[in-house]
């Protein structure tokens, strides 16, 4: 676990992720840092670490997912790569910024799509399988990495609680089922790193999450 880092950036408590590749490079997951005293301090961890940023990967392109995206291809030249799936939720990004009232510099232009779901995404040494997971936006993905056993699980599923579907394009059935075949199945000592909040585990949310549990008795089953 020591090659990924948190930060927990922006209005909405956003939590970015920084995977080292143990190279000198590195991979940024929602980079959500909005204000000069965030990127400062993700610019001087990276700099700690020795590691410049060579790729960008997005779970989803909600807004506060996506505020530090123009800064860090100011920084380091890379596009972000989003699930297509997922387009119209980066197409309203600045107007859910206005809606907000949050300031947000343009979206530069996108990398190569994410591929298609069972996907394999390089970063260096480490391979993450790209699952689609929709029902909080249309074209939600989240990263698992098999061999380490944890994945970037963006805003399907929290310590107890799972992600908002009254947004558009959210659906809490699609949500529920999403949680059900692309988290549930994985091992139970998987750990999940979210959106927001801490970390958990797939046993303990399978166990007592209260919106879908594997005893069939939360708000939001299938
Ligand atoms: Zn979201
Ligand atoms: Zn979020």
């Amino acid at each position: 676990m020591s090659q990924l880092h948190t930060f927990t950036f922006n209005a909405f408590s956003e939590q970015t992720y920084l995977l080292d590749h143990g190279n000198g490079e590195a991979t940024v997951f929602d980079p959500g840092m909005s204000t000069a005293e965030e990127r400062e301090r993700f610019n001087r961890h990276c700099i700690g670490l020795g590691v410049k940023i060579v790729q960008c990967l997005l779970t989803h392109a909600h807004l506060d997912h996506v505020l530090g995206l123009a800064w860090v291809f100011d920084c380091w030249g890379v596009r972000p790569r989003l699930h297509p799936t997922d387009n119209l939720t980066w197409d309203q990004a600045p107007r859910a910024a206005e809606l907000y009232g949050v300031p947000m510099d343009p979206l530069p232009s996108r990398g190569p799509d994410l591929e298609a779901h069972g996907s394999v995404v390089v970063c260096g040494g480490h391979r993450l399988e790209v699952r689609c997971a929709p029902g909080h936006s249309a074209g939600h993905v989240v990263f698992v990495h098999h061999e380490r056993g944890w994945v970037i699980g963006g805003d399907v599923l929290f310590q107890g609680s799972v992600g908002r579907t009254d947004l558009p394009g959210g659906d809490g059935a699609t949500l529920a089922k999403s949680i059900a075949e692309q988290l549930y199945t994985l091992p139970d000592s998987f750990e999940i790193w979210p959106g927001h909040g801490p970390s958990t585990t797939v046993g303990a949310e399978k166990a007592s999450n209260p919106y879908v549990n594997v005893g069939g008795t939360g708000m939001l089953q299938r």
